[in-house]
């Protein structure tokens, strides 16, 4: 009976957690199965102090979501947004992207993480979690790999490395080629 009732308090047991730097803090559900930690909250990220040099971030991540405690283990799904700066692939210039995305993962202490291959699995230590590692690399898988500035972007001229997204080079006067100098000849006949 006790079970019971413990049960039913923790499915209405909601929490409406605050963050600082991304912590996670479960402690306060840990007890309680099924108990339920809401969480949002607004933090600068970045992502090289998580392995992802790779790319920056100009605005501070703006994220929510909730976190359950299910059998020793805490779900936690969420949705994150912000800004990343990227070099273009083509010409070289730095640019800003909006990312946004969902992410769902468990925490599971040390010993116990069985990956099931359907969401990712990360190791719990203590009652805190880390939410800055897990957006840190949502963000970067999500990132394109070939980052483009716009779509039709022009690049650099391979000879003279002008960005020809702003200004326009002569290398491709001096490079006709030979085939069409013949048709060249014979329109200059005239
Ligand atoms: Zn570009
Ligand atoms: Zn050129």
């Amino acid at each position: 009976m006790l079970l019971a009732l413990d049960i039913c308090f923790a499915y209405r047991y909601n929490i409406s957690g605050t963050v600082d730097d991304m912590i996670l803090d479960f402690s306060k559900i840990k007890l309680i199965p099924g108990g339920k930690l809401e969480f949002q909250f607004e933090e600068e990220l970045d992502p090289a102090a998580y392995g992802f040099g790779e790319y920056a971030l100009t605005k501070p991540v703006s994220c929510q979501g909730k976190a359950q405690h299910a059998e020793g283990s805490f779900r936690v799904e969420g949705r994150y947004h912000s800004t990343a700066e990227l070099c273009c692939s083509r010409c070289s210039q730095l640019f800003t992207s909006p990312v946004s995305g969902e992410f769902s993962v468990s925490f599971v202490a040390g010993t116990q993480v069985d990956w099931d291959g359907e969401q990712d699995v990360y190791e719990l230590n203590g009652d805190q979690a880390d939410l800055g590692a897990v957006i840190a690399g949502e963000i970067f898988f999500s990132l394109p790999m070939q980052p483009l500035c716009r779509e039709d972007c022009r690049g650099l001229c391979p000879h003279c490395g002008a960005n020809l997204n702003e200004t326009s080079c002569s290398c491709r006067d001096e490079e006709i080629d030979p085939r069409w100098e013949k048709l060249k000849d014979l329109l200059n006949q005239d």
